[in-house]
Parts: C-alpha cells; structure tokens; sequence
C-alpha cells in the first residue's frame, strides 16, 4: 500500500507513505508492522498493528486531515493547518534544528503563504 501526496505549490511530491506488513522489505524494522513516510525531513516511521497503520492509510487518502490530527499531527507536519495545503521539503523554509538545554527540541518551518509551524518534534 502507498500513497503520495503531491505539494499544493509546485507539485512535486511533498510525502511518500508506505505501509508494510512484518517480513516485507528489509532493514532494521523488517520484522515489525509500520508505515514509513519518505521525502520530507528524512523517513520517518511508525508502528502498530496492521489494521491501525491500514486505518491511518485510509484517512490519509481521503485526506482526512481532522482525523490525522488527531492520530499524529507530526506524522503529517507537511500539512500546513492555516492554509489547509500540502507542501513539500523544498516549498516549506525550514529552520535550522533548535536546542533546548543541550538536546534537539524541534525545527519550525515556514510555508509558502509565511505560516510558521513546527515541522519536526
Ligand atoms: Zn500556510
Ligand atoms: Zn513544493
């Protein structure tokens, strides 16, 4: 199952979402359910049982954005909320990593319309 959302301002893709099923695929997590993300700030991945990641893969698809925020607003934090839009890695501005007392807090991003939002917690 994959799906990809295409950015609202140049149409490129803004993110990539995988689901595999334990046993498909390699590396470290082949032996787990999950979902990876690819092409925004890295891969990012989550795990849970198939028919939760299947849930989340639905929702997405229907771009259901209420539910998703919900489930894991970071998950999707290429979604810009004020303007409602999709935007990828290259569209968004995205800061510098920012420290709290040593350790990585987050990074903010600024999207195309000038709304600042936290892009990686
Ligand atoms: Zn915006
Ligand atoms: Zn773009």
């Amino acid at each position: 199952m994959q799906i990809t959302l295409p950015c609202a301002q140049c149409g490129r893709p803004a993110a990539a979402f995988t689901v595999h099923a334990a046993g498909e695929g390699d590396g470290l997590w082949r032996d787990h359910d999950r979902i990876e993300r690819a092409g925004f700030m890295g891969v990012v991945i989550k795990f849970g049982s198939l028919e939760s990641l299947a849930q989340l893969f639905e929702t997405l698809r229907r771009h259901d954005y209420e539910t998703l925020r919900r489930l894991d607003a970071d998950f999707i934090a290429f979604h810009c909320w004020e303007c409602g839009k999709d935007y990828c890695e290259q569209c968004w501005r995205i800061g510098p990593p920012e420290f709290d007392d040593g350790f990585y807090d987050c990074t903010m991003g600024i999207c195309p319309a000038g709304h600042e939002q936290m892009v990686d917690d």
